[in-house]
């Protein structure tokens, strides 16, 4: 009983810190370029921009962002128009990178000299991503001049913000040509929340790190998941075989047996533009939601901290 009114008064207790989706796309962004057939440039309710998310607390007025993309002007404006910052300057109090990879990692570069001038914003990153960052132009720079301040993430270890919420980085196969590649977990005090845009396969992840997918989402109330391709067909065999990503007919083989409460947990994010299942009126969603998985969708959010 006292589990109950506890359950009750948390449902109706407001959320103090929350995780906005800004964008669902791959890197490159949807519509791509060198695909002027895309409907998408055509109709702007079509297009989407590169994977990332907020982290709004309103408890503390401050806002982080996971992953800097190319499409962060855009990100930031809508971010400014539905949450707004409450501090000086950009608003942004932290960017936590998964990888260098440019829909990842590449909008960090409005924060130098040449656009916002940003001082000192904080930005974690796992060590070669770091190092990476500094000795490597342009952003090197962002460093030398401080435009950012870089913050060491490590392997299993959380990085604690105000109003305690944790962000506890995982390392993931994926081709690691410039920085090692990272899923994090993102804990509130009442909810947590992985965020994968990238990964190989959930099989190496087993085998090189020994970390099950299944155990990830068992431990998370919310997982966004990497959902590049929808099957085998978007790419030429020759060139699938270089873009490993698990694809989404395939995750929803594996995840099948999971009870439906845990499967609902799934939101398939980061779509390639040549995924089906990126129109909402596709037989590929469709089969999605019949499987009784989600399509993360931009400015949809998930509560991380109640009361
Ligand atoms: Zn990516
Ligand atoms: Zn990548």
């Amino acid at each position: 009983m006292l589990n109950a009114l506890l359950s009750l008064a948390l449902a109706a207790a407001p959320c103090s810190a929350e995780l906005v989706v800004l964008g669902t796309s791959q890197d490159a962004g949807t519509p791509q370029i060198g695909h002027p057939e895309d409907p998408a440039w055509r109709n702007p309710a079509l297009r989407a921009t590169a994977a990332s998310l907020a982290l709004i607390d309103h408890a503390t007025g401050k806002r982080y962002l996971f992953d800097a993309t190319p499409d962060l002007r855009e990100q930031l404006q809508w971010l400014d128009t539905h949450d707004p910052a409450k501090g000086r300057g950009l608003g942004i109090d932290g960017i936590f990178l998964t990888h260098a990879h440019i829909g990842h990692y590449a909008g960090l570069m409005f924060l130098g000299r040449e656009s916002a001038g940003s001082q000192g914003i904080p930005v974690y990153a796992m060590p070669r991503m770091a190092k990476f960052l500094t000795n490597n132009g342009p952003w090197g720079q962002l460093v030398a001049l401080g435009n950012i301040a870089l913050k060491p993430l490590s392997e299993g270890t959380p990085a604690t913000l105000e109003s305690g919420i944790a962000v506890i980085p995982y390392a993931v196969p994926h081709r690691d040509e410039y920085s090692e590649t990272v899923g994090l977990m993102v804990a509130g005090t009442t909810a947590r929340a992985l965020y994968l845009p990238d990964i190989d396969s959930w099989e190496l992840w087993e085998s090189r790190m020994h970390i099950r997918i299944e155990d990830m989402i068992a431990r998370a109330d919310m997982a966004y998941i990497d959902a590049t391709f929808f099957d085998d067909s978007e790419l030429p065999p020759a060139v699938a075989a270089k873009v490993p990503h698990p694809r989404i007919t395939t995750s929803m083989a594996r995840f099948a047996a999971l009870p439906a409460a845990v499967r609902a947990r799934i939101r398939f994010i980061h779509l390639n533009h040549t995924n089906p299942a990126r129109f909402a009126d596709s037989p590929a969603r469709a089969r999605i939601a019949a499987a009784g998985f989600g399509v993360a969708e931009p400015g949809e959010r998930f509560c991380l901290s109640k009361g």
